[in-house]
């Protein structure tokens, strides 16, 4: 049986190249070492789900103009009178909460609070898109940065026993937007798209999702993976470590706070809603970027991101190329699959234009940053090394010449 839950044969999308090895959702919380993912579902036609998805809104089955108006609607509910916050859209100043919050504010007159869970390292460009975002986009914001020697002891045990260095970066950003949200007594968060919608059929539909769960049927599907509060230590997991064996250690679950779920108090008290922006206006990459760059100064990257050709994805955390990377060793997809996948979708590329660029970039090892994040994580190259080989699985990797060499791939 091949590790992970991967799926036997690696495939390809036929239109976006898009691998089936894509994972799109993990119940982070019960992320021990052994746990398998769910992949992005391909069709008999060797087509992937998000594919359709896209399909589906180029044939005009999303009406986008009904769609706005449902926006308008809600907005209309929530929007404050007396300029007090009446939203809140986390983010880094990136293209997509830039975009977002933009249009909140100065299209659709609301008050949004912004709020940024700090990248374990800035870049240079990182902090300024960040400061440009405030500053030039004009927005209240709260960074936070949690203890950082809690933070560096959590992104080593996820690197070490699960090749996945941002899963506690993940888990902390993803609590802290409703913490932040019950603390000012707002309702309403809004994110940008819904990535993982494209590769699940059955939540495309979904607009809102609300803390706790909902009464109402149609909007089931709470999936931000929440340990229950009543969880035992033993089976709530950070790093792939059981906050049972941190307690031993010495951590306090206080600690540990910043990474695990709000209080349910907190949460039972606050019907906080929470919705993608993506569900009500048509959501385009490269649209966005450029909006960004007009109105909250965004930059992009100076020189191309390492293991991609891109030069405005996710460029703010030098450790960014490293969470990529790994998806690389486990999946057997890297960074420039998942842009250019994304990019045939959109229609920016041809289908041989992403494939030359994946050929060209997929797995190119991210070596700018790497002696702060060895410094950071607080391992030797060699133990780096010795710990990608050993997630290297059979299923995905062969050596050649002394070489690792992907078995399957196109
Ligand atoms: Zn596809």
């Amino acid at each position: 049986m091949p590790p992970y839950g991967l799926p036997e044969k690696i495939r390809f999308c036929e239109r976006c190249l898009a691998s089936n090895a894509q994972p799109i959702s993990c119940n982070e919380y019960k992320h021990t070492p052994e746990m398998k993912h769910e992949y992005i579902k391909f069709d008999d036609e060797g087509i992937c789900a998000a594919c359709r998805f896209f399909e589906a809104r180029k044939n005009g089955v999303i009406d986008w103009e009904a769609r706005e108006k449902e926006l308008l609607a809600l907005l209309d509910q929530y929007r404050s009178s007396d300029g007090s916050y009446d939203c809140l859209v986390p983010g880094s100043g990136g293209k997509d909460s830039a975009y977002a919050s933009h249009v909140l504010k100065y299209k659709y007159r609301m008050h949004p609070l912004t709020v940024t869970w700090t990248p374990h390292l800035y870049t240079d460009i990182g902090r300024k898109n960040f400061d440009n975002w405030i500053n030039m986009g004009g927005f209240d914001n709260y960074l936070f940065s949690p203890n950082g020697k809690v933070h560096r002891l959590l992104t080593r045990n996820a690197f070490l026993n699960l090749l996945h260095p941002f899963q506690p970066f993940i888990l902390g950003q993803k609590t802290f937007a409703p913490k932040m949200a019950a603390r000012f007594g707002i309702k309403l968060i809004f994110y940008g798209e819904n990535q993982g919608e494209y590769g699940d059929k059955t939540s495309v539909n979904q607009r809102k999702f609300i803390m706790g769960g909902s009464k109402d049927e149609k909007d089931k599907g709470f999936r931000l993976d929440y340990a229950k509060p009543s969880d035992p230590p033993e089976e709530v997991f950070l790093g792939g470590k059981s906050l049972a064996e941190y307690f031993k250690e010495g951590l306090s679950y206080a600690d540990l706070a910043p990474f695990l779920p709000a209080d349910p108090a907190i949460i039972a008290k606050n019907e906080i809603e929470f919705h993608y922006l993506g569900y009500y206006l048509k959501w385009v990459p490269q649209d966005c970027y450029y909006y960004a760059v007009k109105y909250t100064g965004f930059e992009a990257n100076p020189v191309r991101t390492e293991g991609t050709y891109s030069k405005y994805n996710s460029i703010d955390d030098k450790t960014d190329g490293f969470f990529y990377y790994t998806t690389f060793i486990k999946f057997g997809f890297g960074r420039a699959r998942y842009d250019a996948s994304q990019e045939i979708r959109n229609g920016h590329i041809t289908k041989e234009e992403g494939a030359a660029l994946i050929k060209r970039f997929d797995g190119e090892f991210p070596k700018r940053y790497f002696p702060e994040f060895l410094d950071y994580i607080g391992l030797t190259e060699k133990e780096f090394e010795g710990t990608i080989d050993s997630f290297r699985t059979p299923h995905l990797w062969k050596k050649e010449g002394g070489e690792w060499k992907l078995k399957q791939r196109e």
